[in-house]
């Protein structure tokens, strides 16, 4: 049964946050009413940024955008997304190594608490943008401007 208010749950590393990610946010937005940025907390991972970096960079992104929450969890994805009441799981896809990956995940979302995982392609200038990929200019202290949103705060002395 569709609820009044559409829910998607957009979960992420986002360790930084880039303009592919922030693609596949404001298309979403077209169809869902909100949109929650949750960032998934592995203490068996190590991040680049702290998450108190991570939660305030997309705090102050979002801050005059009331359809966009910033959440983070440390449990099972699908059953953060049910705590939330999400409608469907948002994830981008950027290659068929993306596919592969994604579709096992979906299903196993979907057979543990049928909620379905919604898929956007990332636009072809986004593709190659990774985070991954701007960690690494990061730490040889290269501009990142081009891959990040123009409004992201980058915490100063990275
Ligand atoms: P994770 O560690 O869960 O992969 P990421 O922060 O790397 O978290 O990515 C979160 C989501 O954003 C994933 O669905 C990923 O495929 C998607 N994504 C990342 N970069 C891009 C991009 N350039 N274009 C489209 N989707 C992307």
């Amino acid at each position: 049964m569709k609820t009044s208010e559409t829910t998607a749950f957009y979960p992420g590393s986002f360790d930084p946050f880039t303009l592919g990610h922030e693609s596949i946010l404001l298309r979403a937005l077209q169809i869902f009413d909100k949109v929650i940025l949750a960032i998934g907390v592995n203490d068996s991972k190590h991040y680049y940024f702290t998450l108190e970096q991570r939660i305030d960079m997309l705090q102050d992104l979002y801050t005059d955008n009331p359809c966009v929450e910033v959440v983070t969890y440390s449990d099972l994805t699908v059953l953060a997304a049910q705590r939330h009441k999400a409608t469907a799981i948002l994830r981008g896809i950027r290659s068929a190594t993306d596919f592969e990956y994604e579709k096992n995940l979906a299903d196993i979302n979907r057979s543990l608490t049928h909620i379905d995982t919604v898929f956007f392609f990332s636009e072809p200038q986004y593709s190659h943008i990774s985070s991954s990929m701007v960690r690494e200019l990061l730490r040889y202290n290269y501009p990142v401007e081009s891959f990040i949103p123009q409004n992201l705060k980058l915490p100063k002395g990275i």
